[in-house]
This record gives structure tokens, C-alpha cells and sequence, in this order.
């Protein structure tokens, strides 16, 4: 895991978002990203390995049970991105407007080639969710019943 692929997308010259450096903290912190960007979508971050760990979800985290979305995995993340909120200026790699939609804590319960489950304790979202990977840069975030194993 590096930043390499977000920083060769980016020119810090242009953007105010954080250029970033490998957190040295292990964390377990969420942030949801609503990015109006070309196409609006929801940029779902987890707080692992000192990055944090990206998803674009083209129609929102799942907020009952048993919906199944489309997460798009994204390059990582530097830990600072966290707090990044403002407009991306006209130009740049994801020009728009990015705000916090939602942030919180995370638990992982498990984690396995392919799929990562989690609580999320956030201020809109709770609950226990899976992220699955189906193929390519493709995975489904499932929220799931309360009570299922
Ligand atoms: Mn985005």
C-alpha cells in the first residue's frame, strides 16, 4: 500500500487537497465523502495500514439491510484526507465539490482475501456491513441484518 497512485493523479499545485504522507498511526476511523464531481458519487474510506482504504459508491452507502451497492475500489488515500472538505478546481483529477456526508468508527470483525467486515458507528450509518470483491476493481457493500453471523 502507498500513495503513489493518489499523488500521480494529483498536482499539488492546483488542488488544496493533502499531498499526504504514510500514517504511522493505526487508527479505525470512517469517513463518507460526497464528491459532486462529474458524476456524483459517495467515496467510502476506511482508516487501515496508515491509508486509508477507498471505495467510490456511485449511489451511497446502504443504509438498510440486505441492499446490495456497487463499490468501486480507488487508489489509496492518505490518513489527512480524512478532514478534506472544498471544491476541487475545474482541471484537476476529481474537480467538484467534496463534503463530509458522514464520519465515524469502525470495528473489523473480519478480514479475509476479498472481503472485509465491519461495524460502522457513524452519525448516519451503523450497523454491521461487508464489502465483497466480485472482480476487477469491483466489489458490493452489503449492510447486514442485525444478528447475522
Ligand atoms: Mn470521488
Amino acid at each position: 500500500m502507498n500513495l503513489k497512485e493518489y499523488r500521480q493523479k494529483r498536482d499539488f499545485e492546483g488542488t488544496s487537497e493533502p499531498e499526504g504522507e504514510l500514517g504511522a498511526t493505526v487508527g479505525s476511523r470512517f469517513v463518507v465523502h460526497k464528491h459532486q464531481a462529474r458524476h456524483l458519487h459517495y467515496d467510502f474510506r476506511l482508516e487501515m495500514g496508515g491509508l486509508l482504504k477507498s471505495w467510490a459508491v456511485p449511489k451511497g452507502v446502504p443504509l438498510e439491510p440486505g441492499v446490495r451497492r456497487l463499490a468501486v475500489q480507488v487508489e489509496d488515500h492518505p490518513i489527512e484526507y480524512i478532514d478534506f472538505a472544498g471544491v476541487i478546481p475545474e482541471g484537476q483529477y476529481g474537480a467538484g465539490t467534496v463534503e463530509i456526508w458522514d464520519r465515524g468508527q469502525f470495528e473489523l470483525s473480519r478480514q479475509a482475501p476479498g472481503r472485509l467486515e465491519f461495524t460502522l458507528r457513524g452519525e448516519k450509518l451503523s450497523g454491521d456491513y461487508v464489502l465483497i470483491h466480485t472482480d476487477g476493481k469491483n466489489w458490493l457493500l452489503i449492510k447486514r441484518k442485525a444478528g447475522t453471523g
